[in-house]
């Protein structure tokens, strides 16, 4: 029977970046017993993605600064955290299982290690990163302009429907091109090959209109938000 850490563990991971969903088969606490001891877990539940410094850390976890910084250390050289040092300044901060934990295991993975995820992969971490990719792309690609086509000025050459990769555009019955808005990523291809200037990009109104996130941390943030889990 795994300690129950292994859980909060698993449940914390879920909230960043793709997640990390359980499984009815629980290979997700065989990986993290795996990467993480107990005195780890604990250490990593005190922390966020924001990075802090050991002595930050030390107030909150009862240990002294120096013995804060050599855990932290040792955890950031085995690829359970993130670390960055500015100057003379190191600081710390917690990892989604991808990007940070898979990826910081790649060099010094064993075949029990490797068979583990490759289970894992398949019986649940598959679906839940094909969610995450088109929720990141959705952000990365998302645009506050739409295509808006001028009747009178289009001739209905066709030119525009050729361009779009994202079939956002057709002609009606009177031969002129129309946009499509729900299919529209607002890129301005269809803009600058129209012969007539016929198109322009307009901006989206205040409800459509969407704010991109500042930091990865509030991008982080926002996929939980959508997969449902924070
Ligand atoms: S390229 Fe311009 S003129 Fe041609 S169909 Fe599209 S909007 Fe009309
Ligand atoms: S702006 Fe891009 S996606 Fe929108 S209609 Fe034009 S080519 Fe298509």
């Amino acid at each position: 029977m795994s300690n129950p850490i292994f859980r909060t563990l698993q449940e914390k991971l879920d909230q960043y970046s793709m997640g990390f969903p359980k499984t009815e088969s629980g290979i997700e606490i065989k990986i993290l017993e795996k990467l993480f001891s107990i005195d780890d877990a604990k250490m990593f539940l005190q922390l966020s993605p924001m990075l802090e410094t050991p002595d930050k850390v030390s107030l909150r976890v009862e240990k002294s600064p120096e013995e804060t910084s050599g855990i932290l250390a040792d955890m950031a050289h085995r690829g359970l955290l993130f670390s960055l040092k500015k100057g003379d300044t190191i600081r710390y901060g917690a990892i989604p299982f991808v990007h940070g934990l898979f990826e910081f295991q790649i060099n010094k993975m064993d075949r029990e290690l490797a068979a583990m995820v490759r289970q894992y992969m398949d019986e649940e971490f598959k679906d839940a990163l094909s969610f995450s990719l088109s929720n990141f792309l959705a952000q990365l690609v998302f645009s506050n302009h739409y295509a808006q086509v001028d009747e009178a000025l289009c001739t209905g050459c066709e030119t525009c429907l050729e361009r779009c990769q994202m079939d956002a555009i057709f002609l009606t019955e009177e031969v002129h091109a129309v946009v499509n808005r729900d299919r529209c990523i607002g890129c301005g291809l269809c803009v600058t090959t129209c012969p007539t200037e016929a198109i322009l990009l307009e901006q989206k109104d205040e409800q459509t209109y969407q704010v991109p996130p500042k930091t990865s941390f509030e991008q982080m943030m926002t996929m939980a938000q959508k997969r449902g889990v924070i």
